[in-house]
């Protein structure tokens, strides 16, 4: 699915929500998680795990990835989002996969991109560069450490809803909401409401 496709789809869910149809058919699934460029061991956990718990799948790590150089803005110091989504799939054979990425991420004229995802696509990215503030804002004692495995498992649970046909979620609770900034990121929950979920399963 093209990007053109991926934003008209996604103005389609905004009114129809037709689109989820074969959503059920494929879970349970296989995710494979593909690191591009280095990833720390954490990150990767938090992603497994996350995907365990929350979708039920079975996952593999797949062979790291180079960064796709050519993706790279000198003048913005920052990828292009897409390059990733597609490396991702090419570089995994499961159903679905997930790439993770530490590096800054943009798409079209957002600034930055925690994640993109094609709706109703094979594969997604998440980006761990600007996860890692260390201030929640004030909602819990939590670590820094625990703050960020936390953002990286609810973003993780967020493009993968999109990959599986989730539109975003007005419950600022549920993982589906939109959250363009960590503090969004921290209020919201790393699971689906149950109106996401009876999408899915
Ligand atoms: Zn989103
Ligand atoms: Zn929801």
């Amino acid at each position: 699915m093209t990007v053109e496709q991926f934003q008209q789809a996604g103005r389609q869910s905004t009114h129809g929500g037709m689109f989820m149809a074969d959503g059920a058919k494929t879970l349970p699934m296989r995710v494979d998680l593909v690191p591009i460029g280095e990833v720390p061991a954490p990150v990767k956990r938090e992603a497994s795990a996350v995907l365990r718990s929350v979708y039920d799948a079975s996952v593999s790590i797949a062979t790291d990835q180079d960064l796709p150089r050519d993706a790279y803005d000198s003048g913005r110091d920052q990828y292009r989002a897409e390059a990733f989504i597609d490396l991702a799939a090419d570089a995994a054979p499961g159903d679905r996969a997930v790439g993770l990425t530490t590096e800054d991420l943009y798409y079209r004229r957002r600034n930055y991109v925690f994640g993109l995802a094609y709706l109703d696509g094979r594969s997604c990215v998440v980006s761990t560069n600007r996860l890692g503030t260390s201030s929640d804002g004030g909602f819990s004692q939590r670590s820094p450490e625990a703050v960020f495995g936390d953002r990286v498992r609810k973003e993780v649970v967020h493009e993968v809803g999109h990959m599986l046909g989730l539109d975003h979620c007005d419950n600022n609770r549920c993982a589906m909401s939109f959250s363009p900034t960590v503090q969004e990121v921290d209020r919201k929950e790393e699971t689906l409401c149950g109106t996401c979920q009876r999408e899915l399963f």
